[in-house]
């Protein structure tokens, strides 16, 4: 970021104040992603978006160390204090915020003060890594599901939408709420494709359209936000945790991928399984390969661990399959004659305590170092992995992901891939931030995880 860049900068913003205000624009805010997973912002007065633009505001370094309750695990020899990070919000992804009348917001980069890219910051390492396969002809298409609860005002789980799993009368009874979530995300241009009643009592589900993982993940985060803002003003609280309480069902956020060269569908128009092309296949391997490191992004809470079991369409074990919903990765081809725009790989094992950002991009580092060593895939499965033996699993080299978070980040720790993709101050201050939540957590009952987890992202 140069003097020239930050000039472009100012006059882009100073370009769309008026109409902003035309809108009813006040203020703005912009925010990044931490590595427990929590949105933290800032925000300017309209009349202050070309200066934020430019210059940005400032943050401590300290806050890669926020732990999901602002707790700092602070950087070792006494640095919690010093120094700053600015962030600068993406003009291009700017949004007036339909259920927050009077606010716009844009993701931002963080750059250090010299004007070069933040170290830690996981929304340009993901322009990076996408940017890296573009280098070499492959465009990823990405979306994530949203899963979440909503809960009569209070610190325990209330259900607020009562009715049977996927049923029409739950439908009945959030209706109002449901159309005015469906309205704000399409006044702010958000394309989502179904809405439904989930499974467990309170719980809703929505998913959007694919898009570039940078954009997805904004998305994903923009969604949540007009999720929790619609809530609000409808008296109720949100919940997107993996295991809102100990004896229910999980929230997931399922990721989606496919990739593209030239106008093919590499998840669809190749020779290998259900239509997978070679490097599709690679892709794909290099991830399996890499699950359970990758746990320590997409799952990456004490709490992850209560929702990833076996036979909650959680994906617990580390094995892929045609439709296989217990399977960590489901391949999904469409309806026949669809395959080209609908085939996809969905992640399955991760939930919404992830990054988004840090999430997507160690999904493309490993699927990149799939393609890299021309990984390979074993045999899809297509039964419940929970319903065969040791014997039957080993002999198909299937195996239970980590099932608690310590497990997840020694894999992580050990993960030579991640590690150069992320770099060591990122993969440093993941490691931090891990710790201090399994120290937190040390020795406290599922209740305890589930209650603690619940309201903070
Ligand atoms: N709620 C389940 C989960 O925790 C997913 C249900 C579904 O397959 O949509 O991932
Ligand atoms: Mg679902």
């Amino acid at each position: 970021m140069d003097l020239a860049d930050r000039d472009r900068r100012l006059t882009h913003a100073e370009g769309l104040v008026r109409e902003l205000a035309d809108r009813g624009v006040v203020a703005v805010a912009t925010s990044f992603v931490d590595n427990s997973g929590i949105s933290r912002v800032k925000s300017v007065p309209l009349d202050r978006l070309p200066a934020l633009a430019a210059w940005g505001v400032g943050f401590s370094t300290a806050f890669d160390y926020f732990r999901f309750d602002d707790w700092v695990a602070a950087p070792p020899g006494g640095r919690a204090p010093i120094g700053d990070q600015r962030i600068l919000p993406d003009l291009d992804r700017l949004v007036v915020l339909a259920a927050q009348p009077g606010w716009a917001w844009a993701p931002g980069d963080r750059y250090a003060q010299t004007g070069d890219p933040y170290p830690i910051d996981s929304r340009l390492l993901l322009t990076r890594l996408t940017d890296g396969l573009a280098d070499r002809g492959i465009r990823v298409l990405s979306a994530i599901e949203i899963e979440w609860v909503v809960s009569y005002e209070g610190d325990e789980y209330l259900p607020a939408v009562a009715g049977p799993a996927y049923g029409l009368t739950r439908l009945a009874n959030a209706s109002d709420y449901g159309r005015d979530v469906l309205t704000a995300l399409a006044e702010q241009g958000v394309a989502v494709e179904q809405f439904h009643p989930e499974y467990a009592a309170g719980q809703l589900e929505l998913s959007v359209s694919p898009e570039s993982p940078v954009h997805a993940a904004d998305t994903s985060v923009l969604v949540r936000h007009t999720i929790r803002a619609v809530g609000a003003r409808h008296g109720l609280r949100t919940s997107f945790s993996p295991k809102v309480d100990a004896a229910g069902v999980g929230n997931g956020g399922h990721v989606h991928l496919s990739l593209g060269r030239d106008e093919r569908n590499l998840m669809a128009s190749g020779s290998g399984p259900f239509g997978l092309t070679d490097e599709a296949t690679a892709f794909a391997g290099g991830i399996l390969e890499h699950l359970p490191a990758l746990l320590a992004i997409g799952a990456p809470s004490v709490a992850s661990y209560l929702r990833l079991v076996p036979q909650h369409w959680a994906g617990a074990y580390a094995c892929w399959g045609l439709e296989n919903r217990e399977a960590a990765l489901r391949m999904v081809t469409g309806s026949h004659g669809s395959e080209e725009w609908a085939a996809n790989l969905e992640v399955k094992c991760f939930d919404l305590h992830a990054n988004p950002y840090l999430m997507f991009a160690g999904l493309l580092a490993t699927g990149t170092a799939g393609l890299d060593g021309g990984a390979t895939l074993p045999d899809p499965v297509d039964v419940d992995p929970a319903s065969l033996d040791d014997e039957a699993l080993a002999a198909r080299g299937i195996r239970r992901l980590p099932d608690n978070m310590r497990e997840a980040l020694d894999a992580f720790v050990a993960d030579g891939v991640l590690a150069s993709a992320f770099g060591e101050p990122l993969a440093g201050a993941i490691r931090a931030v891990r710790e201090s939540e399994l120290e937190l957590f040390d020795g406290a009952s599922p209740e305890e995880v589930a209650a603690a987890s619940r309201w903070a992202h």
